[in-house]
């Protein structure tokens, strides 16, 4: 007998058709003899219509009742799949984020899983009932519920999974693996059998929204054993993995795309002691968080100009704190453009081998696409475009790298 965490997306939740087949799913595992906790998120669409209903009220609404409003979504979910198991014959029972509790931190609306309460869900899950727990949610240390960002229910299966040290956390989506890149904008992208965790740590924190960053940071410091599978075909998943000696290593694993950066610049700041300080400190002070960063050397007259991205959303936020730090940073003037893309390349072969820089660069030149910034870490080249040419760049980058497998229908 094995303890199972399985969760299930907003896709695969999306109306009582679904959450059937969902509750078979669920059922193959509790046939087999294993214990099952089940993470469920809100249907599709869902959380994004609670959001929009709390901008509607207020574009300054309160964090804390934001949360409340959006971490609605999975309850009802949750408790509509309890209610499909038990028609067919499985005892279960919902666990709702503040029953547990899911203990996080209180950073409202990015809340980060601190603990969870075990006791009762295994006791429960020993007696022979399928636990169902809503994704998403968490309890602040003043008792008011949170949400753990977008995306969030991977990382509550994720901590689910360590907190009952189950023997693996399968997480069920609308596509059957990890690919080579979005398979949705590359019909030729390539499903992988298995990804180390750092290489799907680094796609995920880049754009590839498969699975939530946190859950794969989790995963890979409790080592949980995660697999991506599809909630409607029986096809093998995606194993993410430790690296080892045995694996195929291509330079790169795969090909990722952001479009929710907003690109900055300052122009003509003085070049001195400070300046970047006095940018950067201000922003930090806000919670922006600031990801590309380029700054020219200075030109003659003692000044430069100084690049940035922010989040789309904390564009107009961003430039408030910047026009209110004209004084202390003395730019002569602020240039923005939210109609940009993050391009991303990661692979651990690129550690041993140079050149794949190179290629990227060559790659989007000989379409005539321009690179706006450019950022690199061990494992990753991340370049900024314009956002029209997304799907042109990640699909000739795909081909660069020699990632293309057969087009959809060859076989
Ligand atoms: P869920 O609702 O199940 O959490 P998400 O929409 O969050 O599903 O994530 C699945 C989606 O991630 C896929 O539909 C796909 O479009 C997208 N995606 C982006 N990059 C990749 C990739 N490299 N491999 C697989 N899917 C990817
Ligand atoms: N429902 C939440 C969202 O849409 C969490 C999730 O589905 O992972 O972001
Ligand atoms: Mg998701």
């Amino acid at each position: 007998m094995a303890r199972i965490v399985m969760k299930f997306g907003g896709t695969s939740m999306a109306g009582t058709e679904r959450i059937r087949g969902v509750a078979a799913r669920v059922k193959r595992e509790v046939d087999a003899g294993n214990q099952v906790a089940v993470v469920v998120s809100a249907m599709a669409g869902e959380t994004d219509r609670l959001v929009g209903f709390c901008r509607e009220a207020s574009p300054l609404a309160d964090p804390r009742e934001y949360d409340v409003v959006v971490a609605a979504g999975e309850q009802i979910t949750a408790g509509l799949l309890a209610i499909a198991l038990q028609s067919m014959g499985m005892k279960a029972r919902s666990w709702l984020g503040w029953q547990l509790p899911i203990r996080s931190s209180s950073a409202h609306s990015v809340a980060r899983i601190e603990d969870i309460e075990t006791d009762a869900i295994l006791e429960s899950m020993a007696r022979g009932e399928v636990a169902v727990v809503p994704g998403f949610q968490g309890l602040a240390s003043d008792n008011r519920i949170t949400t753990l960002g977008r995306g969030g229910s991977d990382t509550s299966a994720v901590a689910l999974a360590a907190a009952l040290k189950a023997d693996q956390c399968d997480i069920y989506t609308d596509v059957d693996g990890v690919y080579t890149t979005d398979p949705r904008i590359v019909p030729r992208a390539r499903k992988l059998d298995r990804i180390t965790y750092e290489e799907m740590l680094e796609l995920a924190s880049v754009g590839a929204k498969v699975l939530q960053t946190r859950s794969v940071e989790l995963a890979m410091k409790e080592k949980v054993r995660v697999q991506v599978l599809s909630s409607f075909t029986d096809t093998p998943g995606t194993f993410v993995v430790d690296e080892d000696e045995d694996m195929e290593r291509e330079l790169v694993a795969g090909v990722a795309y952001d479009k929710n950066e907003a690109k900055v610049t300052l122009v003509r700041v003085p070049d001195r002691p400070g300046v970047v300080a006095a940018i950067f400190g201000p922003l930090a002070d806000a919670n922006i968080n600031v990801d590309m960063i380029v700054q020219n050397i200075a030109k003659e007259e003692g000044t430069t100009d100084v690049t940035f991205t922010v989040p789309k959303t904390q564009l107009p936020q961003s430039l408030d704190v910047l026009a209110k730090a004209h004084g202390a940073i003395g730019y002569a003037q602020i240039l923005s453009d939210a109609s940009v893309a993050k391009i991303s390349v990661v692979g651990v072969g690129m550690r041993s081998h140079a050149g794949v820089a190179a290629t990227m660069f060559r790659a989007l030149a000989d379409r005539g696409i321009n690179i706006q910034a450019i950022t690199t870490s061990e494992i990753k080249v991340s370049v900024l475009i314009s956002e029209e040419y997304v799907e042109l760049a990640v699909r000739v980058l795909h081909t660069a790298y020699g990632l293309d497998g057969p087009a959809k229908g060859d076989s």
